[in-house]
């Protein structure tokens, strides 16, 4: 039986994984972590009859903080799954127990690639990605050196929105995307192209491969998650039905492959297309890889400036156009220097601060 903690429970990749373990035989809950949704926590801790819990906002509940229930508890896979940052110390420890880490947050190693790198080549600890394009490529590597790395993207929700009027695009068309469910933050992330940006940088940390060695390509059927070019320049791609059910389990289930309940994919009738990105369209994608080229301490602080962003768009206090604004200032300011945690989550916060800043004046 794997033991799983998972961070995150009541979001969407949590709610997914929950339901993931719900479907297969050989593994057991043993840790529940979320930030403030009590009633859901509770559901899923009677739903999977779970004794160790921690919910951020209310310390009376269980454990009062994430670290101290993973140090705690005896598990195998920590399942990182919440929002932003929040989980980025509970996974150094666990790369410290020489734990498996299925990380979900993409922002820990944008922040702090280089530090979590380290710690799991000291203590023989393993990330293994959820996100898609990069489980994607995981699957497709199999333990190969890749030669280049291509990740796909939908485009978001504004892909063939008129340009003149991306500035002032509303929070209903930003979140309507076209192919994906997931929460609200990368939903956004994905109309502006932060989230491959991202993604890019989250890349150069999985596969130590070279910025240069990445590329982008627009593929609007969300069916090829991602491809690697070997050596000979053959190309793996990895496919599959657009649902995150499918990277959950497989980083839950890694090294073993099992049945699912995701749909089979039916490829009949279906064209897949590829393009280059449409840069006047996703200004900020640029910004953030290039950052991520300059370090870590670069990306944390444009990725805290990202989260501000987005929320204060999100609550309606800048518009559309605000995002990349607030980017940008934070590009042209982010500090450089080497981070651990602790200096990566200050300068996040750095970040955020920033981009409260923007709107006060
Ligand atoms: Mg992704």
């Amino acid at each position: 039986m794997k033991k799983v903690i998972v961070l995150g429970s009541t979001g969407s990749v949590g709610r997914q994984a929950l339901d993931v373990i719900d479907s297969v035989d050989n593994i057991s809950v043993v840790g529940l972590g979320a930030y403030s949704n009590l009633s859901l926590l509770l559901e899923q801790k009677k739903h999977f009859n779970v004794k160790n819990i921690c919910l951020l906002k209310d310390s009376t509940l269980g454990y009062s903080t994430f670290e101290q229930m993973i140090e705690m508890v005896d598990f195998d896979v920590l399942l990182a799954s919440a929002s932003s940052i929040t989980s980025l110390k509970s996974v150094c420890i666990a790369l410290k127990m020489g734990k498996i880490v299925a990380l979900a947050n993409k922002e820990l190693l944008v922040c702090a690639g280089n530090y979590l790198n380290q710690l799991a080549k000291q203590y023989g600890g393993l990330i293994i990605p959820v996100d898609s394009e990069h489980s994607a490529i995981f699957q497709s590597l199999k333990g190969e050196k890749a030669k280049s790395i291509i990740i796909t993207c939908s485009g978001g929700a504004l892909r063939d929105y008129p340009l003149n009027r991306l500035p002032f695009a509303t929070k209903d068309e930003v979140l309507a995307h076209p192919n994906w469910k997931m929460g609200d933050k990368i939903t956004v992330d994905c109309a502006t192209m932060a989230n491959k940006g991202f993604e890019v940088i989250e890349a150069t940390k999985l596969f130590d491969i070279d910025f240069d060695k990445v590329k982008v390509l627009m593929h609007r059927e969300s069916l090829v998650h991602g491809m690697v070019e070997l050596e000979d320049n053959t190309v793996i791609a990895c496919l599959s039905t657009p649902d995150m059910r499918l990277p959950i389990q497989y980083a839950l289930t890694y090294p073993k492959r099992i049945g699912s309940r995701v749909s089979s994919l039916d490829l009949v009738g279906k064209s897949l297309s590829f393009d280059c990105v449409d840069k006047r369209r996703y200004p900020v994608f640029d910004l953030i890889v290039e950052g991520g080229k300059k370090g870590d301490s670069v990306s944390a602080y444009l990725c805290g400036a990202d989260e501000g962003a987005v929320n204060l768009f999100l609550k309606g206090n800048i518009p559309y156009s605000g995002i990349h604004r607030i980017i940008e200032k934070a590009y042209n300011l982010a500090p450089i220097t080497s981070v651990d945690d602790v200096i990566a989550e200050q300068i996040y916060n750095e970040g955020i601060q920033l981009a409260l800043d923007s709107v006060k004046r």
